[in-house]
């Protein structure tokens, strides 16, 4: 059916109206749990973090069931910006601060190692889910002694080799006069991450584990005399000895200690029509582009040559009714001769964060297990956590436990929303400072 722009928009199958869910190769639509089963291990939450879980334990052999309330990957994990990068939400610097060098090289270690398992995953059965390689991390200030510093110690320290820019050579790349300085992440890359969901799911159906859509998990009791917990859908149940929840920012308030740790936080993408040649010789780059600001834009050209952009971070987790305005503003105050693009999709989506920032993998009673909270850095550590509980399951490997000092903080409830949103506007304002300052400068530089 056409829409105002005149853009056809795929009947959706469920899935909101984005580029990702006209373009993805999907598996068909997967049955409703209607009956009583039991499983080795059951999974609420079919996002990348289900997924990856569910990819890995059935690569091993152990019986899977993973139930989703819509589709696969119907949150943010078909709805984001597709960057993966090694590192967290969280600052690094500030984990080393407050508990140490040596655990902060291993969370950081593992967080690559789920940047190199999508990577993999890639080459063996999902290659066309690549769009791009390549990250830059730009600042919209003068910020060359703390850009080099990172640059530095990522490479020196964390054995992540990164390539800082100073202005004249990012100013090359992203002819915008807007940056100052630049990080280039070559192990960075691009995907379709709603495509390389489908390829995951149907990588874990071939292995004969069990996806059910459209199956809400609405109550999950305990066993008597037991740790196998008995999870039940409005028409059946599954019988359980590990049970991993991977609710995100879409948690209903099955496990009372998760809802209240878990925090929502919007984003929201648009994607304008293609470009015409002058245009993407402003961006005269295929890799993804993130600001180190706090609303943080973030956006690359992908097929076609659209241009998905990306930002707008805030607590209220509506659409806002004139995000089109919004992010057509952030792009021209950044590329002034973009005004005239038509924006053909627009999108929103929910990002789980815990107040630390980390995510949460733990171990909260016997048997329950919860690989979440991801916050905007969720596609490589989706697949990290994958790899983390899938060896805890099966091998009783302990590498979980390095994240135990990221457990299930109180999210603060209504007030903490609100103290976060004003924490975001607090450093918002901070980044519009410093903004204005270096124009200013540069204005009477240039005068
Ligand atoms: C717009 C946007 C841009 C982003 N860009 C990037 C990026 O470029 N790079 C990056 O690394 N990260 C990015 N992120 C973050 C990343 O997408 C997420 O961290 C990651 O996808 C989280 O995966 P998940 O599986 O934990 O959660 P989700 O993908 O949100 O999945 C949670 C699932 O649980 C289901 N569910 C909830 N309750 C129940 C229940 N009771 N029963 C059954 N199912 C249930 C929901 O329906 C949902 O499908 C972005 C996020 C957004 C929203």
């Amino acid at each position: 059916m056409p829409n105002v722009s005149g853009v056809r928009h795929a009947e959706t199958n469920m899935y909101p109206a984005t580029w990702y869910a006209e373009t993805a190769q999907t598996v068909p639509v997967q049955p409703r749990l209607e009956s009583d089963i039991s499983a080795e291990v059951g999974i609420i939450g079919g996002g990348l973090a289900g997924l990856q879980i569910a990819w890995q334990l059935s690569q091993r052999g152990i019986s899977v069931t993973l139930l989703e309330s819509q589709r696969i990957a119907w949150g943010a994990s078909g709805r984001n910006g597709g960057f993966v990068t090694p590192g967290f939400a969280g600052d690094i610097d500030e984990v080393e601060a407050r508990y140490g060098q040596a655990l902060a090289k291993r969370l950081y270690q593992y967080s690559k190692e789920g940047a190199e398992t999508i990577r993999s995953h890639l080459h063996a059965f999902a290659s066309d889910c690549l769009m791009g390689e390549g990250k830059y991390s730009v600042s919209r200030y003068p910020a060359s002694k703390a850009m080099r510093k990172s640059a530095e110690r990522l490479t020196r320290d964390f054995n992540d080799p990164v390539e800082y820019l100073d202005t004249s050579q990012l100013r090359s790349k992203i002819h915008t006069d807007r940056y100052f300085d630049g990080i280039f992440k070559p192990n960075g890359f691009q995907i379709h991450p709603l495509g390389y969901a489908h390829a995951l799911a149907s990588q874990i159906l071939d292995a004969g584990g069990q996806i059910y859509e459209q199956s809400q998990a609405l109550a999950c009791l305990t066993v008597a005399g037991s740790s196998r917990r008995l999870v039940q859908t409005q028409s059946g149940s599954v019988k359980v000895n590990h049970l991993v929840l991977c609710t995100s920012g879409y948690d209903t308030g099955l496990y009372r200690p998760l809802s209240r740790a878990i925090l929502p936080v919007a984003t929201h993408v648009v994607v304008t029509e293609a470009l015409n040649q002058d245009l993407l010789d402003i961006i005269a780059t295929r890799a993804g582009i993130a600001d180190t600001g706090n609303a943080c834009d973030y956006y690359r050209l992908i097929d076609d040559n659209r241009l998905l952009w990306g930002g707008k971070i805030t607590t209220a987790t509506t659409q806002p009714k004139n995000l089109d305005a919004q992010m057509m503003a952030a792009m021209m105050d950044v590329f002034p001769t973009f005004g005239s693009l038509r924006l053909d999709y627009r999108w929103s989506g929910l990002m789980g964060y815990c107040r630390h920032r980390m995510p949460l993998i733990l171990q909260p009673e016997k048997g329950l297990w919860v690989a979440t909270a991801f916050g905007g850095h969720g596609l490589n550590t989706t697949a990290m956590a994958g790899n983390l509980i899938a060896t805890a399951i099966t091998e009783d490997d302990r590498r979980w436990q390095d994240f135990a000092n990221f457990g299930l903080l109180w999210n603060g409830g209504v007030l903490g929303q609100v103290a976060v949103q004003g924490s975001y506007w607090w450093m918002q304002a901070k980044d519009q400072l410093l903004e204005t300052k270096a124009r200013r400068s540069l204005a009477s530089t240039t005068v």
